[in-house]
């Protein structure tokens, strides 16, 4: 084993030891890194979120006034509950070639790559910049990434390309939907069931609701996207679940449905949402509001991460590709902070170690040979 590949497992071993469920804070985390970078002497700025509970931390490698580089990870991970792991998820546990534990592979092994590089990076003299962009929230709607992005405008930073570690076994990535979480709760008027003349029921208006937007996805499935690279080839529309009601003999006075559309393309989510508003305001408020003047219908957007579109031959593809020595480029069904880079800008493409098969599961692994890869890879930044 190389010093590197050693390096990237001990840091690795402390990430882990972090348990940065998204639930939780991981203000612990960002300290450790924080203190890492200090003893580096690497210039970085920890970016708090909202509510102080959690926090991005940004750091700068090199010249700061070219155009750089952005490696971004994220620094939560997906919870354990309900799962069965012969490993204690937040102890690293090496056995033969891999090692266990969760995030190994989403994502702090590409992050323990980036920091164990950092030192040799800040040696090499860069004549453009790194930029480390480690962010909190990925896993529940890519909401620390946003203020990364902001504090870059902020402080008038144009980086040419930006390589998210997603797991991709080191190939290239160069496309994904977008992923847009929605919420719609129907407000109407509870009262016995015997008298459905007197309530509201708010499960069989949000039952034409659920009808609209199984027919709207059908309407999308039936007109295949120009972009033409992913599958299914068209943006997608899906009702996860759906809340409503307190008994059998009560008129149901609220009902929710939580959907999600995965859009091919921009435009998509703002059209389907404005066509969604015309029909609630045609079809089913009118009939809600005879009987109660008060019936509502709201959706509301929890999270939204744009789409990965592919740009060939972007400087984020044409860097990927000679780091990596690969050719090839693909897309992927997960969606990943680097639609917000792209959408601010910057070239983006996904390029890191590890397997998505092992994403989010019990026993969560990663080859070390993949961390050796990766490492051997970002190295090559330091003659870039
Ligand atoms: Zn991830």
């Amino acid at each position: 084993m190389t010093d590197l590949t050693a390096s990237a497992l001990a840091i690795l071993d402390r990430l882990v030891g972090f348990d940065t469920v998204s639930r939780n804070s991981n203000l612990v985390l960002i300290d450790y890194v924080r203190a890492y970078l200090t003893d580096h002497d690497i210039a970085h700025v920890v970016l708090p979120s909202p509510d102080g509970t959690k926090a991005n931390i940004f750091a700068t490698i090199g010249p700061p006034d070219r155009p750089g580089i952005v490696l971004s990870g994220h620094t939560d991970v997906v919870p354990v509950d309900g799962q069965t792991w012969t490993h204690d998820p937040f102890t690293l546990t090496r056995v033969g070639g891999r090692v266990y534990g969760r995030g190994t592979t989403d994502m702090k092994g590409y992050v323990a790559c980036m920091l164990a590089v950092a030192p040799l990076l800040q040696r090499a003299g860069l004549r453009a910049p790194v930029h480390l962009a480690i962010s909190y929230d990925e896993e529940v709607g890519c909401f620390g990434v946003h203020g990364i992005v902001a504090h870059m405008q902020a402080i008038g930073l144009r980086p040419a390309a930006a390589l998210i570690g997603e797991p991709s076994l080191l190939g290239i990535v160069n496309g994904h939907k977008g992923s847009t979480g929605l919420l719609t709760r129907v407000g109407g008027l509870s009262g016995h069931s015997s008298r459905p003349d007197r309530g509201v029921n708010a499960i069989f208006h949000a039952a034409d609701i659920l009808a609209w937007l199984r027919e709207r996805g059908a309407a999308l499935a039936g007109a295949p996207d120009s972009v033409g690279v992913f599958e299914p080839p068209c943006s997608t529309i899906s009702a996860g679940v759906i809340q409503g009601g307190t008994a059998r003999n009560a008129i149901p006075g609220d009902c929710r449905i939580e959907w999600d559309i995965r859009a091919t393309r921009p435009g998509i989510v703002e059209t389907v949402l404005a066509d969604l508003h015309a029909f609630v305001e045609a079809r089913v408020l009118p009939a809600m509001r005879e009987r109660h003047a008060g019936a509502f219908v709201v959706t509301e957007t929890v999270f939204d991460v744009g789409p990965l579109l592919p740009q060939p031959g972007c400087a984020a593809e044409t860097l990927a590709k000679s780091l990596t020595g690969a050719n090839s480029v693909g897309t992927v069904a997960y969606a990943s902070e680097a639609g917000v880079f792209q959408a601010a800008g910057i070239p983006s493409v996904i390029c890191g170690p590890g397997d998505i098969a092992q994403a989010h599961t019990p026993d969560e692994w990663i080859e070390i040979a993949q961390l050796t890869a990766c490492l051997a890879l970002l190295q090559r930044l330091a003659i870039n």
